[in-house]
């Protein structure tokens, strides 16, 4: 096999593409690349993710549903600091990456048995699910919370999804979804292991666009998980594979309000607000279901984790626009950290940085 799905507390095997945990003990599975990346099996002619499909073993080219996701640019912002344009994907976000490779990957499976696809996420996710699905025909259903509002519902309703709103927490909205109902098919992309393996390809691209010498530090907003999970498999897949040197030091960025990972990773107490108010309104997981393989793999990289204050985020939003990038406010926290950082001498002016600008401006409901 070129690949294995395995849990990632028991080791079990799972075989059927369609799991989104562990049949066994109900534990997240995690995707294991067993085949080598080579740089001589990309598709060069092709500017999409999908120049990397050979790297996704379980996909047959034929059945890929694309929207032209990927290959996004990368952007010198200064001397030493580049960005990656996530916000230019077709949704207008990095979850277009989970989103082509798990409905590519579904879409003939979830047809075949007569079903539909099911997410939970009033953000991006959602969004980003529901246009794939529509692309490849697929009908899905999206809970959301009571009080969801703004662009990125309205994204949600345009692309054809059902809409179902479910009162109380976060982790309620996700109970829901998941809940066995005739025809259902989970498909959540906190927990589906082939959705975090789509964002594989973003460390691939980093790592092709800059000649294969990866940056020295890669900062980027972490909420469930999924960004941070599959960047760091994509960078580990590389230097496995004889392809980079090292790792980059992968920087995860959380809001003061929300940050469980920050705050387990260095070894503190968290306690999460009973409401979150923050201006990065898509970093949201107070409770985040990976949270032990978060801290697990940035450990075992040597990545580090920051976090900052509303005021920061406010200030790295609209300095990021006075520069004429425009995303929404949860973005603007990689950079709100890279810049703490610097003030702080945590890291030096000359190290070779990417900041991924995960979503957007067009997003947000803020007004100025
Ligand atoms: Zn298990």
């Amino acid at each position: 096999m070129a690949y294995e799905i395995r849990c990632s507390v028991c080791n079990s095997l799972s075989s059927n593409l369609l799991d989104f945990k562990c049949s066994s003990c109900n534990s997240p599975l995690i995707v294991k690349q067993k085949r080598k990346f080579d740089v001589k099996q990309i598709g060069n002619d092709n500017h999409s993710l999908w120049r990397y499909a050979k790297f996704f073993p379980y996909i047959k080219e034929t059945e890929i549903t694309t929207l032209g996701e990927g290959w996004t640019p990368l952007v010198r912002f200064s001397d030493n600091v580049h960005f990656k344009l996530e916000s230019l994907n077709p949704t207008g976000s990095f979850k277009d990456r989970g989103s082509t490779v798990l409905i590519s990957a579904l879409h003939k499976l979830v047809k075949k048995a007569q079903c539909y696809i099911s997410e939970d996420s009033s953000g991006n996710a959602g969004a980003s699910i529901a246009a794939y699905a529509t692309n490849a025909g697929l009908k899905a259903k999206i809970y959301v919370s009571e009080n969801v509002a703004g662009p990125k519902f309205n994204q949600i309703q345009f692309y054809g999804a059902e809409v179902e709103k479910v009162q109380g927490s976060r982790s309620k909205v996700a109970k829901k979804a998941q809940r066995d109902e005739k025809g259902k098919v989970y498909v959540g992309h906190i927990l589906h292991p082939l959705f975090r393996d789509g964002i594989r390809s973003l460390a691939y691209e980093i790592a092709e666009q800059f000649k294969w010498h990866v940056p020295e530090r890669v900062y980027l907003p972490v909420s469930a998980g999924t960004l941070l999970l599959g960047v760091l498999d994509g960078f580990k897949h590389l230097v496995e594979s004889d392809v980079t040197e090292e790792m980059p030091k992968i920087v995860a960025c959380q809001t003061r309000q929300v940050s469980p990972l920050y705050h387990r990773f260095k070894g503190l107490r968290y306690v999460s607000p009973e409401k979150i108010t923050s201006f990065a309104d898509a970093l949201v997981s107070a409770n985040p279901p990976l949270l032990d393989i978060m801290v697990k793999d940035l450990k075992e990289t040597k990545g580090d984790a920051v976090i900052v204050e509303e005021n920061e985020i406010f200030d790295a939003f609209k300095e990021l626009a006075r520069k004429g990038f425009f995303v929404e406010p949860s973005s603007a926290v990689a950079y709100a950290a890279y810049e703490k950082q610097l003030q702080n001498r945590k890291v030096a002016k000359d190290k070779r940085t990417v900041i991924i600008l995960t979503g957007a401006g067009l997003k947000t409901s803020l007004k100025p």
